[in-house]
């Protein structure tokens, strides 16, 4: 008899968004006239830029032609797009990344859950807490995260506070971990971290070997200009660190999908390159990103997409700050929202975070998504998205502001 892997089950049941959706759903289907507004999931609403959508139509045509047509592409990506990631998003910040060390993917989702598999079962694992339920339920799928207790945590996992108390910066832990997520600008808190913070990261790691997996799907949003895009900015981080990075939130590909992965060459555990056990992972179980999508990806790389997707960021930001000032002068305490499309408040005189997301639904039919769904530390706080329409933003935050 076939056994299943019992992992799987020790796993908490409804995923957050399905519970926030369903009792969305739920309201509405009660109340049919009220039109309620959602800042509850971090997903695109604007249309792909138009040099990206060029770029995807002549690709479509590339297919039409016999002399131009693609079948499976490169393992890794596609040429034009990988010169284009090294150039962009590396040399033009002084870091220099070869071509060998991208991986092109189709989501940062896949690429997050996925590199937990090129890692012994036995690492002791450091989450943020609140944390992207990705980390934490891939590992816990692999059988790395131990039991999954009454006090929301799992008997394994190294869990690292990130509250007001201490600017949503993670501290060091007191026992060491192997593996270490940081997510930077955070999802869901929006806070975002310096030079000096990474490099404590970095040297952290290099003393014990560990491996920090470092998610900057979010790098487009940083406006201060102090703050670091990449980890790689670090010193060190070469022959520590991981970066995702994803098209979804930078161009609006997340429906479109497009992603990548850095693994540095320099990054050796145990006398083997992290760079071949990856590369190894992904021409086996991965066969490419479509043609299509990575031309268009490529297109955000040009003067002119460059532009188009800088004014598609603006908007999102521009609904941040009408959600952080609105906030604000509801009386709540804000946090966020200034270098990330999240904004990460404390809930009124300490409700419980699933109360206040039923409170908001049910009063004035706006969708946030509570923060306790994104561990226990996130209770006591909500998270809004930039990602909704400009208007109905606006309306939803003055409606929030009229209730409190
Ligand atoms: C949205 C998001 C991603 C991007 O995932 P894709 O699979 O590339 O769409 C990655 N990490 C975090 C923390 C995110 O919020």
């Amino acid at each position: 008899m076939a056994k299943i892997n019992r992992n799987f089950t020790k796993l908490p049941g409804s995923y957050l968004f399905s519970e926030t959706a369903r009792r969305a759903a739920a309201f509405a289907a009660k109340n049919p006239g009220k039109k309620i507004i959602k800042l509850g999931i971090g997903d695109a609403t604007q249309p792909l830029a138009p040099s990206v959508i060029k770029a995807m139509h002549d690709a479509v045509d590339d297919m039409a032609a016999k002399e131009t047509f693609k079948g499976y592409g490169p393992d890794f990506g596609y040429d034009f797009l990988i010169d284009a990631i090294a150039k962009n998003d590396y040399a033009a910040r002084g870091v220099d990344i070869g071509i060998d060390e991208i991986f092109v993917s189709d989501g940062a989702k896949s690429d997050c859950g996925n590199i937990g598999e090129i890692f012994s079962v036995d690492n002791r694992v450091a989450v943020c807490d609140p944390v992207y339920p990705v980390y934490v339920d891939s590992n816990a799928m692999a059988g790395r995260a131990g039991d999954f207790g009454a006090d929301g945590r799992w008997s394994n996992l190294i869990y690292m506070p990130c509250t007001a108390e201490n600017g949503f910066a993670p501290e060091l832990p007191s026992e060491v971990p192997d593996i270490i997520y940081l997510c930077f600008p955070n999802n869901p808190t929006g806070a975002a971290a310096t030079k000096e913070q990474l490099k404590m990261w970095v040297d952290y790691a290099a003393k014990n070997g560990s491996v920090i997996l470092y998610d900057s799907a979010y790098e487009a949003y940083i406006t201060d200009p102090e703050i670091p895009h990449t980890i790689f900015e670090i010193e060190g981080a070469k022959e520590c660190a991981i970066e995702f990075r994803s098209f979804s939130k930078t161009a609006g590909f997340t429906g479109t999908r497009c992603a990548y992965t850095v693994v540095p060459k320099a990054l050796v555990r145990e006398g083997v390159q992290l760079n071949s056990l990856w590369a190894r992972r992904q021409s086996t179980k991965f066969n490419g990103t479509p043609y299509i999508v990575q031309r268009g990806a490529a297109a955000i790389y040009t003067e002119q997409g460059k532009i188009e997707c800088r004014k598609i960021i603006d908007y999102y930001m521009n609904n941040a700050k009408v959600i952080r000032e609105g906030l604000i002068k509801a009386g709540l305490e804000v946090f966020g929202g200034v270098n990330a499309p999240y904004i990460w408040a404390k809930t009124p005189n300490g409700m419980p975070s699933w109360d206040f997301f039923d409170m908001l639904l049910n009063k004035v039919n706006v969708v946030t998504t509570p923060g306790a769904g994104f561990g226990p530390s996130g209770e006591g706080y909500i998270r809004l998205t930039a990602f909704g329409d400009s208007e109905a933003t606006k309306e939803a935050v003055e409606r929030i502001i009229k209730l409190l």
